[in-house]
């Protein structure tokens, strides 16, 4: 709420500082009416053809034309200067409707009539030269957490949106979903990760989607994601100036334009997934002893069904089947015989591991009773998957796998782009038309002209490449380049160069892969089995975010192991 009341200060502030400055130096000390007459001349000449953003330039000449570099120096530089054409902005469609709503204003008002009020819009308004810069983080996954932990907070003021306050520790969410861990331990919240969020006054964390980005204005327009009652508006819409910004919103699962995917699968990304997972198959295994159900739908309802066969696909069958074999017998004894997990892969599964590590999968899932399926998911219905071949699938849980892609997000900034449909990024990870831009994680990928491949989605590409990113900002800062606009000679030294250190996954039953080679053509160590389970678990338990969570997990697998998983269903 602290925060909420804050931006309103600063958006009150950064108006009636624009407003004054329109009278004193807007057109070079033009009289009011004369500015009021600037304003109507920018919002028609926006309906001759021109961005919003000349709306912004011409109305508030004095928040457009200048910028503070290193050393408190004030330059004023043309309106024109912010922002490189090449990148057109992005106008949120609310803004855009305020301005079409003054521009049909405008066309039918006398000359003399008094101006609208410009579109108003809260908002966090431009850092003055006193203040320090303003750096904003889109997104709290792997990338963009990594960044914030490290990032030099005496440098900048550090600004976070995301539609979720906390990182989600992907590599362990499958087994929160049959109760081998609890949610809490696969989670972290931002304000943990990074504590200026929390305390630093220009420094906040806002639970919003990021819908458009104004690389001229140097502006990200956002939408509240949750309405509440202590908000004026729903949706809510603001809009916030940064001197640097950092594009950390990761992927989207991959759908193929599947018919039914989107409706009826629940895919496995973040916690509210693996708690509708867990409850759906709590529900199903209670559902099932109801008395009256034919033995054809009780099969159905204990049927597990995953589509795609990579890490996730295979260590989610893995600890379903563990979850089967293990609790599911002991404590649903009469419809146990029921429950059944199937895989379905159009290729091979677990395809960028070594081939004797993917036998090993194969035969050990086999073994545990998960039935892997070769086939091409058509369409799906609530109850039932039809395959390009005809086959008839019923099912009562099905968890989608099949890779991620490119968000709607992504998508619909106009951003340069890298094959695949990432947004492009050079070997600094910047993009390159936008200047004061970064993009980085499962939402980036190098640009064709780099000639290097676009990384593979991975937390730990992702990690790194937050790692690597807040290290150049302090560099930038120590250059006096912080702010918008002063980056650019600055030295960034080394381009980001990314080494793969091997992958893992565990299959159930105590056992797990792990192939350390680089890429899928080198040389190197392969193995599996009871100690890369052991491996597997080693690494993850260090490799969690906080010594709070390393606690949970390690509690939680004794937990489980001693008495077994908790399979009480909530909710
Ligand atoms: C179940 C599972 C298991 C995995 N296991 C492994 C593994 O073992 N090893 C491995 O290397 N990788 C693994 N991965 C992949 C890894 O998690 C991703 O590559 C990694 O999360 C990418 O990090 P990111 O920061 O780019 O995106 P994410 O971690 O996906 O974070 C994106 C963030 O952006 C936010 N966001 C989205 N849209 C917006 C918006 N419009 N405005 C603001 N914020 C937004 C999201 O809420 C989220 O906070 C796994 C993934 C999953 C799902």
């Amino acid at each position: 709420m602290a925060a909420w009341s804050r931006i309103g200060r600063c958006a009150q502030l950064s108006l009636s500082q624009s407003l004054s400055r329109i009278v004193s130096e807007g057109g070079g000390g033009a009289s009011p009416a004369e500015a009021a007459s600037a304003m109507r001349g920018a919002a028609l000449s926006r309906g001759r053809g021109h961005h919003a953003s000349s709306l912004h330039s011409l109305a508030f000449p004095g928040l457009a034309g200048r910028s503070a570099c290193a050393g408190g120096h004030l330059l004023q530089t043309p309106p024109s200067s912010r922002g490189i054409g090449t990148t057109p902005a992005m106008l949120h469609p609310a803004s855009a409707a305020a301005v079409a709503a003054e521009l049909s204003d405008a066309e039918t008002r006398e000359p003399e009539a008094a101006p609208a009020p410009p579109p108003r819009m809260p908002s966090l308004g431009p850092t003055k030269p006193a203040e320090k810069p303003r750096l904003v983080v889109l997104g709290t996954g792997w990338a963009a957490c990594r960044l914030l932990k490290d990032v030099d907070t005496s440098a900048y003021d550090v600004v976070c949106v995301s539609p979720r306050n906390h990182m989600v520790f992907t590599p362990l969410l499958a087994s929160t979903c049959v109760g081998t861990l609890e949610f809490r331990s696969v989670v972290e919240p931002v304000s943990r990760i990074q504590s200026a969020l929390a305390t630093h006054p220009g420094s906040y964390f806002f639970l919003a989607n990021c819908t458009g980005v104004d690389t001229k204005a140097h502006e990200v327009y956002c939408t509240a994601a949750a309405a509440g009652d202590g908000l004026p508006s729903d949706p809510y819409h603001f809009k916030i100036a940064y001197d640097k910004l950092v594009i950390a919103s990761g992927a989207e699962p991959l759908t193929f334009n599947i018919k039914g995917v989107k409706e009826n699968a629940i895919f496995l990304r973040e916690v509210s997934h693996a708690q509708e997972i867990r409850r759906k198959l709590l529900t199903n295994l209670m559902l099932s002893e109801n008395p009256g159900l034919s033995e054809e739908e009780k099969a159905r309802l204990l049927h597990c069904v995953v589509v795609g066969g990579g890490p996730t696909g295979v260590e989610f069958s893995g600890e379903l089947s563990d979850f089967i074999m293990r609790d599911v017998r002991e404590r649903y004894a009469h419809v146990k015989d029921h429950v059944k997990v199937t895989l379905i892969e159009a290729n091979e599964i677990l395809s960028s591991f070594d081939v004797g590590l993917r036998q090993y999968a194969t035969n050990h899932l086999s073994k545990y009773g998960v039935k892997l399926v070769r086939g091409i998911v058509k369409e799906v219905k609530p109850t039932e998957i039809t395959l390009s071949d005809g086959t008839l699938v019923p099912y009562g849980l099905l968890v989608w796998s099949t890779g991620v892609g490119p968000s709607e997000f992504v998508k619909s900034l106009d951003l340069p782009k890298s094959p695949g449909g990432r947004i492009g990024v050079d070997e600094w990870l910047r993009v390159p038309s936008a200047p004061d831009v970064f993009a980085l994680g499962d939402c980036a990928g190098f640009l064709e002209q780099t000639g290097k491949p676009v990384l593979p989605a991975l937390a730990q590409v992702a990690e790194r490449e937050g790692r690597y990113l807040a290290r150049l900002l302090g560099k930038v800062a120590a250059q006096g380049g912080s702010k918008a606009h002063c980056a650019g000679k600055a030295n960034l030294g080394e381009p980001f160069v990314y080494k793969h250190i091997g992958s893992m996954a565990s299959v159930g039953r105590y056992k797990a892969l792990v192939d350390l080679r680089e890429n899928k053509d080198a040389k190197g160590v392969s193995m599996a089995g009871f100690l890369s389970w052991v491996m597997w678990r080693s690494a993850y338990l260090t490799r969690v975010v906080s010594w709070r969570n390393r606690f949970y997990v390690a509690v939680n697998w004794a937990t489980t192991l001693v008495f077994g998983r908790d399979n009480t269903r909530i909710g």
